[in-house]
């Protein structure tokens, strides 16, 4: 997992069920790598992640470099935090703290903009690499009714576990990721200018059009000071079904929607209506952010990013931690559904009561230089007289580019059970 503010990073922690460095980082990192990184699982997938010190997609495109160097079986790469959306999309609106989930990656930003359009320097290269096969069968699920559901009320019930783990903190204020409620979620109308009204002595007085410049200290400044006026709020139905859902009461009133998508990738914050529309259009895209295009060309990536503004120039924080909290738990929902084409999944085991015997001992494989034997066992329990054995089995000489991982969580031997655990080299072992 790869977040690029602390409010993301903060949020996906929240939703770990064991951290693995609490004395110290012990996978370390290679040499030259100056990622921090926190390592632990999420449900029954190991889980690394990474803290980029600035955002943008070189920062991005570095952090994935190191990231594979370290850690050099990476199945998935999630890009989780937060996103401006386009509010409205096929036919259906997109509302604050929804979250958009990527099928491929525009770059946005190669190219220059002119007041009144858009030219992109060169097509070919904008539409960045395909998906690779596991990310694939993980979007096709995405894409049928049945999966969406499922992933959708996982992510409402995991919203809620955050919110309750961030409640319980003596350090967070109660409300760090409450839902701000429908009435704080305003777009306004795309040509309605976010500027000073009154009494003006800037260059906000002679801005009348989309293209004319505002002054730097109106783009600072929040609505409610300036003074933009609700009536030039867009009417939306989905607000609408927000709001009766509120007023029921209950928690469903917070829950987000998912949305797959194409999303725009650049290096410049997105901040007007008229130029989202215009590239909206153009590209098929339903949300800008900046670090997605650096990860997609070095690692297997999908952007999950809940939606913090609508890239216009009304844009605030205030839905910046509800949103990275609703993108953190589609994440967790996500990991739960993916599952990798090469990886063997032991855990649990059950060797039973009585004269049970577990063999958990997974095969090495030595290929060019780099070992591949992973063994995670979640929980055995063997009563009586079980015979136990956890460990990785070296058949070949093991000549090791980075060593043999066996874990196993808790293992409950009763009795007279014999446990072994390690690894078995058969050849030479070297480590
Ligand atoms: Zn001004
Ligand atoms: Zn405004």
């Amino acid at each position: 997992i790869v977040c690029a503010l602390p409010v993301e990073y903060n949020a996906i922690c929240l939703l770990f069920d064991q951290f693995w460095d609490e004395n110290g980082d012990e996978y370390g990192r290679a040499t030259g790598d100056h990622n921090q990184y926190t390592t632990g699982c999420i449900g029954k997938q190991d889980i690394v992640v990474a803290l980029l010190p600035y955002m943008g997609k070189a920062q991005a495109a570095r952090a994935a470099t190191n990231l594979r160097t370290s850690y050099n079986a990476l199945e998935l790469v999630l890009l989780v935090g937060i996103c401006g959306v386009v509010p409205h999309v096929a036919g259906r609106d997109i509302l604050l703290g929804d979250v958009v989930i990527s099928k491929s990656v525009v770059q946005y930003g190669l190219g220059r903009q002119y007041p009144d359009t858009f030219v992109r320097k060169d097509t070919a290269d904008t539409n960045l690499n395909q998906p690779t096969r596991d990310i694939r069968s993980l979007l096709l699920l995405l894409e049928t009714d049945r999966g969406m559901d499922l992933l959708e009320g996982q992510t409402a019930g995991y919203l809620q576990e955050l919110q309750a783990k961030a409640a319980k903190s003596r350090r967070l204020p109660k409300d760090r990721y409450r839902y701000p409620g429908s009435d704080r979620d305003r777009l306004f109308e795309p040509a309605y200018r976010h500027r000073h009204r009154t009494a003006m002595s800037c260059i906000c007085r002679d801005c009348g059009s989309d293209s004319e410049p505002v002054c730097e200290e109106a783009m600072r400044l929040t609505c409610e000071t300036l003074g933009c006026e609700t009536s030039h709020l867009v009417r939306r139905a989905g607000i609408e079904e927000m709001r009766n859902l509120e007023t029921q009461g209950g928690p469903s009133g917070q829950n987000p929607s998912l949305v797959v998508g194409s999303v725009a990738s650049g290096d410049t914050v997105m901040k007007s209506a008229a130029h989202r529309d215009r590239i909206a259009a153009g590209e098929d895209v339903v949300a800008f952010e900046m670090e997605g295009a650096g990860l997609w060309e070095e690692v297997p990536c999908v952007i999950v990013k809940g939606a913090c503004d609508y890239a216009d120039c009304h844009k605030s924080k205030e839905w910046q931690p509800f949103a990275a909290a609703t993108a953190a738990a589609a994440a967790k929902a996500v990991l739960n559904r993916f599952t990798a084409t090469d990886r063997r999944d032991t855990s649990p085991v059950q060797a039973g009561p009585g004269h049970g015997s577990v063999d958990c001992l997974e095969r090495s494989l030595v290929e060019d230089g780099r070992w591949i034997s992973r063994n995670h066992v979640q929980s055995i329990d063997g009563d009586g007289s079980a015979r136990i054995r956890v460990g990785n089995d070296w058949e070949k000489d093991a000549f090791v580019g980075g060593g043999s991982e066996n874990r196993a969580g808790s293992i409950k031997a009763g009795g007279r059970s014999v446990v072994h655990i390690g690894n078995r080299y058969g050849g030479q072992g070297q480590s």
